[in-house]
């Protein structure tokens, strides 16, 4: 209720100006890599060398306007280029970043297109799920390249607050023989949704996650999962029936946003874990920072603090 309310507020118009006060863009900048590719490329080596993978997300989404999809496809290139000699970078990519506001067939294209850059230098392409009224068409697009061999690069993400998930993924993918196992993520969901198709309190939306990562982890042979949380409890329930199921950790990973609970990351790596850092870069952040404080109410002050010194 309070993040609704806190998405509410902060993603308004009006207090979006607060975006353009310094205080509040190096508050954002906790949860952002870099504004820009060529600022992020000098920082992979540090983060590889200590054990994370990465996942890189070029911030944007929402377009309704063809120049903005044109751009944010340019950006995506340019990052698969640059990131290039570097074996098992993943990019994550939104779907109303690419177009999807403006036609289902031009995003297609441009999700293709992406999809076959990426495919020749052996990198993955991860779609992250957005709200509710974009989640059919989201699946279907995911569908329609998964089916064909020459897209099997291509990943997707499910939200556990969504009534609908369990049986999303069990008919779309748990019943399929993939030749490539997809990456599934699963995240609890950052959006302000409609309350008839979200779990109406944390309890049952955790009880819900930790429900498809247990169906998920006795698929291994069919999916590779990837628990998306800063979650503790969960975490340890996952490595509990992981343990408990004699599941080799080479057969999932766990990923985190970067610059939240950085220390939790690091006692997931030094357990021996997988840990795939979700990188955002990029100018267009403040729809991505909106969400970030909403999880964690007290970062409120945070923000408060920010405009008291600016
Ligand atoms: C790799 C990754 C990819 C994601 N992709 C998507 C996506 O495609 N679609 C989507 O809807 N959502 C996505 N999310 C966001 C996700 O849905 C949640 O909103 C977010 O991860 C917070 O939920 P949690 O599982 O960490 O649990 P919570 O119960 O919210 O938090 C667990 C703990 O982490 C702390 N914490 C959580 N967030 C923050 C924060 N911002 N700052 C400080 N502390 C925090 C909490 O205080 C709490 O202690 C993604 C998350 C991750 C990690």
């Amino acid at each position: 209720m309070l993040k609704v309310i806190i998405i509410s507020l902060l993603g308004n118009p009006i207090t979006k100006s607060i975006s353009k006060i310094p205080s509040i863009k190096s508050l954002a900048f906790r949860y952002v890599g870099a504004e820009n590719i060529d600022s992020f490329v000098g920082k992979i080596d540090e983060i590889l060398s200590s054990g994370y993978k990465i996942t890189i997300s070029f911030l944007g989404e929402h377009y309704s306007s063809k120049d903005k999809v044109e751009k944010y496809k340019d950006n995506l290139m340019d990052i698969i280029r640059k990131v290039s000699n570097y074996q098992g970078i993943t990019i994550s990519v939104k779907l109303t970043a690419l177009g999807l506001l403006i036609d289902y067939d031009y995003c297609k294209n441009n999700l293709g297109e992406i999809l076959s850059i990426a495919s020749q230098i052996n990198m993955r392409v991860h779609i992250d799920m957005e709200e509710s009224i974009y989640v059919d068409n989201i699946l279907n697009m995911f569908d329609t390249f998964r089916k064909d061999e020459k897209y099997n690069n291509l990943d997707i993400t499910f939200q556990s607050y969504l009534y609908r998930t369990s049986k999303d993924i069990e008919d779309r993918i748990l019943s399929f023989t993939w030749d490539t196992k997809p990456i599934i993520r699963i995240c609890k969901g950052a959006y302000k949704e409609p309350f008839d198709k979200v779990f109406p309190n944390r309890r049952l939306i955790d009880e819900n996650y930790y429900n498809i990562s247990v169906k998920m982890l006795d698929n291994v042979d069919k999916v590779y999962p990837a628990f998306a949380t800063h979650d503790h409890r969960l975490i340890e329930r996952i490595k509990n029936y992981v343990q408990y199921k004699g599941i080799s950790k080479e057969n999932f990973e766990f990923q985190m946003l970067f610059g939240v609970r950085p220390e939790l990351q690091k006692k997931v790596i030094e357990q021996g874990y997988n840990l795939r850092l979700y990188i955002p870069i990029g100018s267009d952040w403040y729809e991505y920072f909106v969400r970030r404080i909403a999880e964690k109410p007290s970062n409120l002050l945070l923000i408060l603090y920010s405009l008291i010194k600016k």
